[in-house]
């Protein structure tokens, strides 16, 4: 079943955020063109000033596919100054993966984001970036998440090669190693099955200490087995009891494809998290609700970006904005993808589009069926409409 992930990439600055979302952009299709930081191409850094200081500064929602489930990209700020917005992309994900710099570790930056995520219990999975740096040592890091963020580092990946000769990764769930020819995975041998195979027991005995009685059904059958344990770690994700660490180099463009399985395997669907309100159940026929999270000027007219909690929101359909009090009509809604939008006669519970047609909603405002109101949180103010270039 096809399902989505609303997810966001928390990062300190530098750790990498951009240069994943390109390459997650490009292998998932998205783009035609893969854009590199250094030239100012690339895709997400819409702002021009954002692309001079080399910093995100205004989130924005791009939407891609992978392994047909839809993945919805929220941009989050990587630096602490921005804080505010970060909290606002926090309330509308449900699921995140933080970028950690192989060589630096943990930095005050990502503990802040890491704590900010605590606060809005969203599930995250890490991604130990830039292991092809000299100095990069990912058993250094995991020890920074485990002293630093207080969590469970639950490792289920090695690299395969270290720094100028770190080739791609061996996957300790689903047994496969994979490297990259030409920026295509190659299936190889694990390169060192003594080691992986030790690293899968520790990564097992772990799972079993957190998770007493997951590992239970562990049989002789491998493909069960691997199961069992994704299982045990999607579950422990969920309840932040662990942290599924997986790495890669986002430069190299090494380890996208597994960090884009991962996200779809450990992270929850929006369908699987609690409701907003015991009235407003996250599916398609119960009444419209959504949360407006950002809006920007953008050459199509005004964004509006929306998550939907509940219900289905058509296209040509009114709408009450409950932080304004006035009504207002959806003449289009959109897929905001890398250098294109997709049109869609509607969205349902669990989607992030952006709409086209309303006009004076603010980031915090809920908009909702008319004969059924809701506030989902006190309406920020007005907010100055943020121009995309
Ligand atoms: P952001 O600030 O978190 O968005 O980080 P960027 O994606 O802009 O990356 C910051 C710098 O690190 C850029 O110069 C990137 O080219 C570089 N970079 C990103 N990922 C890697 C990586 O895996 N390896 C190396 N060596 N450099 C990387």
């Amino acid at each position: 079943m096809s399902t989505t992930r609303n997810i966001g990439i928390l990062a300190h600055v530098d750790a990498g955020k951009t240069t994943i979302t390109e390459r997650i952009l490009f292998r998932t299709g998205a783009t035609y063109k893969q854009g590199e930081v250094h030239d100012g191409t690339t895709v997400t850094d819409f702002d021009a000033q954002e692309r001079q200081r080399g910093i995100t500064i205004f989130a924005a929602a791009v939407s891609c596919t992978w392994d047909e489930h839809r993945i919805n990209l929220i941009d989050t700020p990587g630096h602490v100054d921005f804080s505010a917005e970060v909290e606002r992309s926090l309330r509308v994900l449900d699921g995140a993966v933080a970028v950690f710099d192989g060589v630096a570790g943990v930095e005050p930056q990502s503990e802040s984001v890491w704590r900010q995520a605590d606060q809005h219990r969203v599930p995250r999975i890490a991604f130990v970036n830039k292991l092809d740096r000299a100095g990069a040592d990912l058993d250094a890091a995991v020890a920074s998440i485990r002293t630093r963020l207080r969590v469970t580092p639950l490792v289920v990946q090695l690299p395969i090669g270290a720094e100028d000769g770190f080739t791609g990764v061996v996957d300790l769930v689903t047994r496969r190693a994979y490297t990259w020819v030409d920026g295509a995975i190659v299936e190889v041998d694990v390169p060192d099955p003594a080691e992986a195979a030790r690293r899968r027991r520790l990564l097992e005995e772990t799972v079993a200490e957190l998770h007493a009685g997951a590992l239970e059904e562990f049989v002789a059958d491998d493909a069960l087995k691997d199961a069992t344990l994704r299982d045990a770690l999607r579950e422990l994700t969920g309840t932040g009891a662990g942290v599924v660490v997986l790495c890669g180099s986002a430069y190299k463009n090494r380890g996208i494809e597994p960090l884009l399985d991962a996200v779809v395997a450990y992270l929850p669907s929006p369908l699987d998290v609690a409701p907003v309100d015991p009235q407003r159940p996250a599916t398609p026929d119960a009444p419209f609700a959504g949360l407006v999270f950002k809006v920007q000027a953008a050459t199509t007219g005004r964004l509006t970006y929306v998550r939907v909690y509940s219900g289905t929101i058509a296209k040509g359909a009114t709408v009450l904005d409950t932080g304004t009090g006035r009504t207002e009509r959806i003449s289009r809604i959109l897929h905001v993808q890398a250098d294109r939008h997709t049109e869609l006669d509607d969205a349902s519970a669990g989607d992030i589009v952006a709409v086209v047609g309303v006009k004076h909603a603010r980031v915090g405002s809920t908009l909702c069926a008319p004969d059924a109101p809701l506030v989902l949180e006190a309406a920020t103010t007005a907010e100055p409409v943020v121009s995309v270039a």
